[in-house]
Protein backbone atom coordinates (compact mmCIF):
# COMPACT_ATOMS: atom_id res chain seq x y z
CA UNK A 1 0.00 0.00 0.00
CA UNK A 2 0.86 3.51 -0.52
CA UNK A 3 -0.44 6.73 0.35
CA UNK A 4 -0.49 9.47 -1.58
CA UNK A 5 0.37 13.23 -0.82
CA UNK A 6 -3.46 14.44 -0.44
CA UNK A 7 -3.63 18.07 -1.20
CA UNK A 8 -7.51 18.01 -0.85
CA UNK A 9 -9.17 20.99 0.69
CA UNK A 10 -11.67 18.91 2.90
CA UNK A 11 -12.29 16.35 3.44
CA UNK A 12 -8.35 16.22 3.42
CA UNK A 13 -5.96 14.21 4.94
CA UNK A 14 -5.82 13.06 8.30
CA UNK A 15 -2.73 11.85 9.81
CA UNK A 16 -1.79 8.39 9.14
CA UNK A 17 -0.88 7.45 12.81
CA UNK A 18 -4.45 8.30 13.68
CA UNK A 19 -6.08 6.20 10.85
CA UNK A 20 -4.30 3.18 12.33
CA UNK A 21 -5.46 3.80 15.41
CA UNK A 22 -8.68 3.63 13.80
CA UNK A 23 -8.25 0.90 12.34
CA UNK A 24 -6.91 -1.21 14.99
CA UNK A 25 -9.68 -0.20 17.05
CA UNK A 26 -12.34 -0.57 14.47
CA UNK A 27 -13.62 -3.99 15.53
CA UNK A 28 -12.76 -4.15 19.16
CA UNK A 29 -12.51 -0.83 21.05
CA UNK A 30 -10.41 -1.05 24.04
CA UNK A 31 -11.57 -4.93 24.69
CA UNK A 32 -15.28 -4.06 24.81
CA UNK A 33 -16.05 -6.34 22.31
CA UNK A 34 -17.55 -3.83 19.67
CA UNK A 35 -16.52 -1.26 17.72
CA UNK A 36 -16.92 2.69 19.08
CA UNK A 37 -19.41 3.14 16.38
CA UNK A 38 -21.45 0.38 17.40
CA UNK A 39 -22.13 1.42 21.16
CA UNK A 40 -24.54 3.64 22.73
CA UNK A 41 -23.50 7.65 22.73
CA UNK A 42 -24.65 7.50 26.70
CA UNK A 43 -22.70 4.43 27.37
CA UNK A 44 -19.37 4.49 29.89
CA UNK A 45 -17.43 3.75 26.66
CA UNK A 46 -18.64 6.79 24.57
CA UNK A 47 -19.07 9.09 27.53
CA UNK A 48 -15.20 8.46 28.08
CA UNK A 49 -14.51 9.17 24.58
CA UNK A 50 -16.52 12.40 24.39
CA UNK A 51 -15.32 13.73 27.65
CA UNK A 52 -11.88 13.31 26.56
CA UNK A 53 -12.35 14.94 23.29
CA UNK A 54 -13.27 18.19 25.06
CA UNK A 55 -10.96 18.04 27.52
CA UNK A 56 -8.15 17.37 24.86
CA UNK A 57 -9.74 20.63 22.77
CA UNK A 58 -10.10 22.93 25.52
CA UNK A 59 -6.30 22.45 25.94
CA UNK A 60 -5.00 22.64 22.41
CA UNK A 61 -6.87 25.54 22.36
CA UNK A 62 -6.12 26.92 25.84
CA UNK A 63 -9.95 27.17 25.77
CA UNK A 64 -11.51 29.12 29.07
CA UNK A 65 -13.92 27.95 31.51
CA UNK A 66 -16.39 30.55 30.84
CA UNK A 67 -16.81 29.12 27.03
CA UNK A 68 -18.46 26.34 26.13
CA UNK A 69 -17.73 23.50 23.37
CA UNK A 70 -20.07 21.92 21.77
CA UNK A 71 -19.50 18.79 19.27
CA UNK A 72 -22.55 19.41 17.04
CA UNK A 73 -24.03 17.09 13.58
CA UNK A 74 -23.50 18.45 10.65
CA UNK A 75 -20.90 21.50 8.68
CA UNK A 76 -19.87 24.57 8.83
CA UNK A 77 -22.86 26.18 6.80
CA UNK A 78 -24.94 24.87 9.35
CA UNK A 79 -23.72 27.11 11.89
CA UNK A 80 -23.87 29.88 9.70
CA UNK A 81 -27.82 29.77 9.90
CA UNK A 82 -27.56 29.00 13.27
CA UNK A 83 -25.57 31.80 14.62
CA UNK A 84 -27.79 34.69 13.60
CA UNK A 85 -30.88 32.29 15.46
CA UNK A 86 -29.23 32.45 18.71
CA UNK A 87 -27.80 35.39 19.02
CA UNK A 88 -29.67 38.32 17.06
CA UNK A 89 -33.20 38.94 17.84
CA UNK A 90 -35.19 39.34 14.57
CA UNK A 91 -34.68 41.86 11.83
CA UNK A 92 -31.81 42.79 14.46
CA UNK A 93 -28.53 43.76 12.02
CA UNK A 94 -25.47 42.05 11.86
CA UNK A 95 -22.35 43.46 10.51
CA UNK A 96 -20.23 40.77 7.80
CA UNK A 97 -16.62 41.12 6.71
CA UNK A 98 -16.44 39.45 3.31
CA UNK A 99 -13.43 38.40 2.04
CA UNK A 100 -14.40 35.49 0.28
CA UNK A 101 -16.54 32.86 -1.15
CA UNK A 102 -17.34 31.60 2.71
CA UNK A 103 -18.01 35.39 4.22
CA UNK A 104 -20.54 35.27 1.01
CA UNK A 105 -22.30 31.70 2.13
CA UNK A 106 -22.41 33.16 5.55
CA UNK A 107 -24.42 36.04 4.52
CA UNK A 108 -26.60 34.68 2.38
CA UNK A 109 -27.39 32.54 5.24
CA UNK A 110 -27.95 35.04 7.61
CA UNK A 111 -29.86 37.24 5.77
CA UNK A 112 -33.17 35.08 6.33
CA UNK A 113 -33.11 35.76 9.77
CA UNK A 114 -31.70 39.37 10.09
CA UNK A 115 -30.63 42.70 8.45
CA UNK A 116 -26.76 41.69 7.35
CA UNK A 117 -24.77 45.07 7.02
CA UNK A 118 -22.00 44.50 4.60
CA UNK A 119 -19.27 45.84 6.72
CA UNK A 120 -16.97 45.33 4.35
CA UNK A 121 -16.01 43.14 1.01
CA UNK A 122 -12.95 42.12 -1.11
CA UNK A 123 -14.79 40.99 -3.70
CA UNK A 124 -14.39 44.17 -5.93
CA UNK A 125 -10.52 43.43 -6.20
CA UNK A 126 -11.33 39.21 -6.60
CA UNK A 127 -10.94 38.49 -3.20
CA UNK A 128 -6.94 39.00 -3.37
CA UNK A 129 -6.68 41.63 0.05
CA UNK A 130 -8.08 41.85 3.09
CA UNK A 131 -10.96 44.82 3.32
CA UNK A 132 -8.62 47.29 5.81
CA UNK A 133 -10.23 47.50 9.31
CA UNK A 134 -9.87 51.07 8.87
CA UNK A 135 -12.69 50.66 6.10
CA UNK A 136 -15.09 48.50 7.95
CA UNK A 137 -18.27 50.35 8.49
CA UNK A 138 -19.84 48.59 11.28
CA UNK A 139 -23.04 49.40 12.77
CA UNK A 140 -23.15 50.52 16.29
CA UNK A 141 -26.35 48.28 17.45
CA UNK A 142 -25.01 45.06 15.09
CA UNK A 143 -25.77 41.62 17.45
CA UNK A 144 -22.25 40.50 16.33
CA UNK A 145 -19.94 40.87 14.04
CA UNK A 146 -18.79 37.93 11.38
CA UNK A 147 -15.76 37.20 9.82
CA UNK A 148 -13.95 34.35 8.17
CA UNK A 149 -10.89 33.53 9.42
CA UNK A 150 -9.53 31.66 6.51
CA UNK A 151 -10.93 31.58 3.24
CA UNK A 152 -10.12 28.00 1.75
CA UNK A 153 -10.69 28.53 -1.71
CA UNK A 154 -9.26 32.16 -2.15
CA UNK A 155 -6.28 31.35 0.32
CA UNK A 156 -6.92 34.77 1.84
CA UNK A 157 -6.48 34.79 6.05
CA UNK A 158 -6.19 37.44 8.81
CA UNK A 159 -3.12 37.30 10.53
CA UNK A 160 -4.81 39.81 13.28
CA UNK A 161 -7.70 39.55 15.47
CA UNK A 162 -9.36 42.79 14.36
CA UNK A 163 -10.79 44.45 17.34
CA UNK A 164 -14.88 45.20 17.20
CA UNK A 165 -15.16 46.93 20.57
CA UNK A 166 -18.22 45.41 22.89
CA UNK A 167 -19.79 44.21 20.11
CA UNK A 168 -19.12 40.37 20.21
CA UNK A 169 -16.66 38.84 17.14
CA UNK A 170 -17.86 35.65 15.30
CA UNK A 171 -15.57 33.59 13.20
CA UNK A 172 -15.53 30.73 10.69
CA UNK A 173 -12.26 29.00 11.56
CA UNK A 174 -13.57 25.78 9.25
CA UNK A 175 -9.80 25.75 7.78
CA UNK A 176 -7.42 27.31 10.52
CA UNK A 177 -8.49 26.03 13.50
CA UNK A 178 -5.47 24.61 15.11
CA UNK A 179 -2.92 25.73 12.61
CA UNK A 180 -1.13 27.97 15.06
CA UNK A 181 -1.90 29.15 19.08
CA UNK A 182 -5.42 31.09 19.27
CA UNK A 183 -6.53 33.54 21.74
CA UNK A 184 -9.94 32.51 22.48
CA UNK A 185 -10.65 35.45 24.63
CA UNK A 186 -10.77 37.74 21.63
CA UNK A 187 -14.10 36.13 20.15
CA UNK A 188 -17.73 35.74 21.10
CA UNK A 189 -18.14 32.61 19.39
CA UNK A 190 -15.89 30.29 17.40
CA UNK A 191 -17.20 27.90 14.64
CA UNK A 192 -15.76 25.05 12.63
CA UNK A 193 -16.28 22.20 10.21
CA UNK A 194 -13.81 19.17 11.11
CA UNK A 195 -12.82 18.63 7.84
CA UNK A 196 -9.57 20.66 7.32
CA UNK A 197 -7.96 20.53 10.57
CA UNK A 198 -9.89 18.49 13.59
CA UNK A 199 -11.49 15.16 11.83
CA UNK A 200 -14.10 13.58 9.46
CA UNK A 201 -16.23 15.32 7.72
CA UNK A 202 -20.00 15.45 9.54
CA UNK A 203 -19.05 17.05 13.08
CA UNK A 204 -18.83 20.89 13.88
CA UNK A 205 -17.10 22.43 16.99
CA UNK A 206 -18.77 25.26 18.19
CA UNK A 207 -16.76 27.33 21.38
CA UNK A 208 -18.90 30.11 22.67
CA UNK A 209 -18.42 32.53 25.48
CA UNK A 210 -21.43 31.66 27.67
CA UNK A 211 -22.84 35.21 28.53
CA UNK A 212 -23.86 34.95 24.87
CA UNK A 213 -26.17 31.76 25.74
CA UNK A 214 -28.54 34.11 27.79
CA UNK A 215 -29.42 35.95 24.72
CA UNK A 216 -33.04 35.63 23.42
CA UNK A 217 -32.40 34.92 20.10
CA UNK A 218 -34.98 34.13 17.93
CA UNK A 219 -38.36 31.63 17.70
CA UNK A 220 -36.60 28.02 16.92
CA UNK A 221 -37.03 24.60 17.69
CA UNK A 222 -34.99 23.49 20.38
CA UNK A 223 -32.67 21.37 18.39
CA UNK A 224 -31.77 24.34 16.66
CA UNK A 225 -30.96 26.52 19.96
CA UNK A 226 -27.41 25.99 21.42
CA UNK A 227 -28.28 26.71 25.13
CA UNK A 228 -30.02 23.55 24.86
CA UNK A 229 -27.28 21.82 23.43
CA UNK A 230 -24.68 23.45 26.10
CA UNK A 231 -27.27 22.11 28.42
CA UNK A 232 -27.62 18.58 26.57
CA UNK A 233 -23.79 18.23 26.54
CA UNK A 234 -24.13 18.11 22.64
CA UNK A 235 -26.44 14.78 22.99
CA UNK A 236 -29.83 16.06 22.46
CA UNK A 237 -30.30 13.71 19.94
CA UNK A 238 -27.83 11.03 18.65
CA UNK A 239 -24.42 12.47 17.91
CA UNK A 240 -22.14 11.66 15.40
CA UNK A 241 -20.31 9.67 17.50
CA UNK A 242 -17.70 8.04 14.85
CA UNK A 243 -16.34 11.47 13.51
CA UNK A 244 -16.62 12.97 17.24
CA UNK A 245 -14.04 9.94 18.24
CA UNK A 246 -11.62 10.30 15.12
CA UNK A 247 -11.73 13.89 16.20
CA UNK A 248 -10.76 13.02 19.61
CA UNK A 249 -7.38 10.78 18.41
CA UNK A 250 -6.39 13.72 16.38
CA UNK A 251 -6.58 16.36 19.26
CA UNK A 252 -4.16 13.80 21.16
CA UNK A 253 -2.13 13.30 17.76
CA UNK A 254 -1.69 16.93 18.21
CA UNK A 255 -1.00 17.16 21.49
CA UNK A 256 1.43 14.51 21.17
CA UNK A 257 3.64 16.35 18.33
CA UNK A 258 3.78 19.65 20.37
CA UNK A 259 0.68 21.22 19.91
CA UNK A 260 -0.24 25.02 18.05
CA UNK A 261 2.83 26.10 18.43
CA UNK A 262 4.33 23.38 16.88
CA UNK A 263 1.97 23.64 14.31
CA UNK A 264 2.65 27.31 13.52
CA UNK A 265 6.00 26.47 12.92
CA UNK A 266 5.71 23.67 10.68
CA UNK A 267 3.00 25.42 8.62
CA UNK A 268 4.51 28.40 8.52
CA UNK A 269 7.74 26.58 6.85
CA UNK A 270 5.17 24.55 4.53
CA UNK A 271 3.38 27.37 3.12
CA UNK A 272 6.44 29.79 3.06
CA UNK A 273 8.70 26.88 0.97
CA UNK A 274 5.62 27.15 -1.18
CA UNK A 275 4.90 30.75 -1.90
CA UNK A 276 9.00 31.36 -2.36
CA UNK A 277 8.72 29.11 -4.98
CA UNK A 278 6.11 30.57 -6.98
CA UNK A 279 7.24 34.32 -6.54
CA UNK A 280 10.62 33.27 -7.78
CA UNK A 281 9.19 31.32 -10.89
CA UNK A 282 9.72 34.22 -13.14
CA UNK A 283 5.71 34.46 -13.62
CA UNK A 284 6.00 30.33 -14.62
CA UNK A 285 3.74 29.90 -11.29
CA UNK A 286 1.60 32.98 -9.97
CA UNK A 287 -0.21 33.39 -6.63
CA UNK A 288 -2.42 36.88 -6.83
CA UNK A 289 -3.14 37.33 -3.03
CA UNK A 290 -1.19 39.97 -1.36
CA UNK A 291 1.13 39.15 0.64
CA UNK A 292 -0.04 40.23 3.70
CA UNK A 293 -2.91 38.05 3.57
CA UNK A 294 -1.68 34.63 2.09
CA UNK A 295 -3.23 31.82 4.14
CA UNK A 296 -0.88 29.14 5.60
CA UNK A 297 -3.50 26.21 5.19
CA UNK A 298 -4.72 26.60 1.45
CA UNK A 299 -1.99 28.15 -1.63
CA UNK A 300 -4.03 28.68 -4.67
CA UNK A 301 -1.81 28.90 -7.76
CA UNK A 302 -2.04 29.31 -11.58
CA UNK A 303 0.22 28.00 -14.20
CA UNK A 304 1.08 30.66 -16.74
CA UNK A 305 -0.20 28.92 -19.13
CA UNK A 306 -3.73 27.35 -18.06
CA UNK A 307 -3.04 24.71 -21.34
CA UNK A 308 -0.47 23.01 -19.23
CA UNK A 309 -3.22 22.44 -16.02
CA UNK A 310 -4.26 18.56 -17.29
CA UNK A 311 -0.56 17.91 -17.83
CA UNK A 312 0.47 19.32 -14.77
CA UNK A 313 -2.46 17.41 -12.36
CA UNK A 314 -1.64 14.04 -14.46
CA UNK A 315 1.69 13.86 -13.44
CA UNK A 316 1.30 15.14 -10.24
CA UNK A 317 -0.41 12.22 -9.63
CA UNK A 318 2.06 10.19 -11.04
CA UNK A 319 4.68 11.57 -8.54
CA UNK A 320 2.08 10.52 -5.76
CA UNK A 321 1.03 14.28 -5.34
CA UNK A 322 -3.05 14.35 -5.58
CA UNK A 323 -6.03 16.92 -5.06
CA UNK A 324 -4.10 19.62 -6.68
CA UNK A 325 -7.02 20.97 -8.61
CA UNK A 326 -8.38 24.32 -8.02
CA UNK A 327 -11.98 24.89 -6.86
CA UNK A 328 -13.83 25.36 -9.77
CA UNK A 329 -14.50 29.39 -8.62
CA UNK A 330 -10.83 30.37 -9.14
CA UNK A 331 -9.60 27.57 -11.52
CA UNK A 332 -6.20 26.73 -11.48
CA UNK A 333 -4.41 25.00 -8.65
CA UNK A 334 -4.85 24.55 -5.13
CA UNK A 335 -2.59 22.90 -2.29
CA UNK A 336 -4.43 22.72 0.51
CA UNK A 337 -1.62 22.24 3.75
CA UNK A 338 -3.43 21.69 6.93
CA UNK A 339 -1.46 20.59 10.10
CA UNK A 340 -1.90 16.77 8.97
CA UNK A 341 0.06 17.51 5.51
CA UNK A 342 3.69 16.56 6.75
CA UNK A 343 6.49 18.77 5.82
CA UNK A 344 7.86 15.75 3.28
CA UNK A 345 4.64 16.02 1.49
CA UNK A 346 5.03 19.88 0.75
CA UNK A 347 8.37 19.38 0.24
CA UNK A 348 7.50 16.53 -2.72
CA UNK A 349 5.13 19.13 -3.98
CA UNK A 350 7.66 21.53 -4.74
CA UNK A 351 10.48 19.61 -5.95
CA UNK A 352 7.97 18.27 -8.66
CA UNK A 353 6.69 21.56 -9.43
CA UNK A 354 10.50 23.27 -9.88
CA UNK A 355 11.03 19.96 -11.79
CA UNK A 356 7.96 20.74 -14.33
CA UNK A 357 9.12 24.25 -14.98
CA UNK A 358 12.37 23.11 -15.96
CA UNK A 359 10.52 20.65 -18.06
CA UNK A 360 7.84 23.07 -19.48
CA UNK A 361 9.44 26.87 -18.78
N1 LIG B 1 -16.53 27.85 5.82
C1 LIG B 1 -15.32 27.56 5.30
C2 LIG B 1 -14.17 28.47 5.58
C3 LIG B 1 -15.18 26.42 4.50
O1 LIG B 1 -13.99 26.13 3.97
C4 LIG B 1 -16.29 25.59 4.26
C5 LIG B 1 -16.20 24.33 3.45
N2 LIG B 1 -15.15 24.16 2.64
C6 LIG B 1 -17.52 25.95 4.81
C7 LIG B 1 -17.60 27.08 5.59
C8 LIG B 1 -18.74 25.11 4.60
O2 LIG B 1 -18.59 23.97 5.35
P1 LIG B 1 -19.56 22.71 5.29
O3 LIG B 1 -19.44 22.15 3.93
O4 LIG B 1 -18.98 21.83 6.35
O5 LIG B 1 -20.92 23.19 5.61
Amino acid sequence: MTRAFNFSAGPATLPESVLRQAQAEMLDWHGSGASIVEMSHRGAEFMSVAAEAEADLRRLLDIPDDYAVLFLSGGATTQQALIPLNFASPGQRADYVVSGHWGKTAVKQAGVYVDVNIAASSEPDGYRTLPPRADWQLSPDAAYVHITANETIHGVEFRDVPDTGDVPLVADFSSSIASEPLDVRRYGVIYAGAQKNLGPVGVSVVIIRRDLLERVGQPRAEILDYRAHVKGESMLNTPPTWNWYLAGLVFKWMLAEGGVSEFARRNGRKSGLLYDLIDRSGGFYRNDVAVAARSRMNVPFFLHDDALDALFLAQAREAGLISLKGHRVLGGMRASIYNAMPEAGVQALAAFMVDFQQRHG
